[in-house]
C-alpha cells in the first residue's frame, strides 16, 4: 500500500496538518486539510507532485471533523465528481460550529464559564467555522468501528478512538501494523480532549478524558510498529508516546485535585483559571483550557478523588 504523507498548512496555532494520500484503487485522502485557498492550492500541488490530479480522488475518509482536517472535503468531492466521503456519525464539526449549539452553552455555564466568556468563545469559533463547508445529508456515509477500507492490494480497518473528539476514528493496516490515528496520538504534544456534548445526551458532557485512555490502550494491545499522525513526524515508539502520556496525564490529574479550595470548592471554570492562568482571554486556547480542566475534573470524580455538588445552576468541586 502506498502512502504519501502531505503536509498542508492552516492557519491554526499546530502549523500544518498531515494529509495521507493512498495511492491505490481506490485513490484515497485521509483527511484535506482546512478551506483556505492556499491549502486547496498546496493539496492540489502536491497531489500533483504525487502523480495524481485531485479530480481523480474517489475516496475521503475523516479522521474527525475539526476544521483542520476536514475543512475542504467538499470541495474534493465536488471537483471529484462525487467522491465518497466518510466520517464517524459522532462527529458534528461538518455538520454545524463548534460552539453553535444550544447544548454547549448550557455545558459550559454549568461548568461555571461566565456568559461574557461563553460569547466571546462563540465569536471565535463562528469565525473557525468558516474553514469548512458544511455536509449535507447524503453528501457523506458513516464510518463504523471495526469496518474495512478495501483497497486494491488490502485493506484499512476502521478503529473507533474516542478522546480527542467523541467520533475520532484511527485506521489500521494489520498486514504491517501501520496506523493513522488522526489527532488521537501526536508525536510532540499529548492531544487535547475536547469539551463536547455527549452523543447519546447532549444535556451531558462527553467523558473525553476516560474515552481516551480507553482508546490509547486500544491502540497498544494493537502493537502498532509506525503510526502517522494528525501533526508532526511519524511515531515509530508508540511505547514512549503511551508512557510520556499517561505520565503527563497523572500529574495533571494531581495538579487539577490539588487546586481545589478545601472548604470552598470549586468550578470547572475556577480551575482552567489557576491551572492555566497564560490562557485566559485568549481565545481558542481558553477554550482549550477550560476543555483540559473539565476533562480533569470529571476523571478526578469517576475516579473517587473529589466530588462533585450543584450550587446555584453550576457544578462545585470539593476534596474528599
Ligand atoms: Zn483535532
Amino acid at each position: 500500500m502506498k502512502i504519501i504523507p502531505l503536509a498542508i498548512p492552516t492557519p491554526f496555532y499546530i502549523g500544518d496538518v498531515n494529509v495521507y494520500l493512498i495511492k491505490e484503487e481506490p485513490l484515497t485522502l485521509i483527511d484535506v486539510g482546512p478551506k483556505t485557498e492556499e491549502a486547496a492550492n498546496v493539496l492540489r500541488e502536491k497531489l500533483r507532485a504525487s502523480g495524481v490530479a485531485l479530480e481523480d480522488i474517489r475516496r475521503i475518509v475523516l479522521t474527525h471533523a475539526h476544521e483542520d482536517h476536514c475543512g475542504l472535503a467538499k470541495q474534493v468531492r465536488e471537483a471529484a465528481k462525487d467522491a465518497e466521503i466518510f466520517v464517524h456519525n459522532w462527529e458534528t464539526g461538518h455538520l454545524f460550529g463548534r460552539l453553535a449549539r444550544e447544548e454547549y452553552k448550557n455545558l459550559m455555564l454549568s461548568a461555571g464559564v461566565p456568559l461574557e466568556v461563553f460569547d466571546e468563545i462563540q465569536k471565535i469559533y463562528a469565525d473557525v467555522s468558516l474553514l469548512t463547508d458544511k455536509l449535507n445529508e447524503g453528501e457523506f456515509s458513516a464510518l463504523e468501528d471495526e469496518m474495512e477500507l478495501e483497497f486494491a492490494s488490502g485493506s484499512l480497518k476502521v478503529l473507533h478512538t474516542p478522546g480527542h473528539t467523541p467520533g475520532s476514528c484511527s485506521f489500521f493496516r494489520e498486514a504491517n501494523r501501520t496506523l493513522f490515528a488522526g489527532d488521537c496520538v501526536l508525536k510532540r504534544i499529548t492531544p487535547n480532549p475536547m469539551f463536547a456534548p455527549d452523543p447519546f445526551d447532549a444535556a451531558k458532557r462527553f467523558k473525553s478524558l476516560a474515552e481516551f485512555l480507553v482508546s490509547l490502550a486500544r491502540i497498544r494491545a494493537l502493537a502498532p510498529t509506525l503510526i502517522y499522525g494528525g501533526h508532526g513526524e511519524p511515531i515509530f515508539d508508540f511505547d514512549e508516546v503511551f508512557h510520556r502520556y499517561v505520565r503527563a496525564i497523572d500529574e495533571r490529574q494531581k495538579d487539577t485535585v490539588d487546586s481545589i479550595e478545601k472548604t470552598s470548592g470549586a468550578s470547572a471554570w475556577e480551575t482552567a483559571k489557576k491551572l492555566f492562568p497564560e490562557a485566559i482571554g485568549k481565545g481558542v486556547h481558553q477554550f482549550l483550557a477550560i476543555s483540559e480542566a473539565v476533562a480533569h475534573l470529571d476523571y478526578a470524580e469517576s475516579q473517587g478523588k473529589i466530588a462533585v455538588e450543584i450550587k446555584e445552576g453550576a457544578e462545585i468541586y470539593r476534596k474528599l
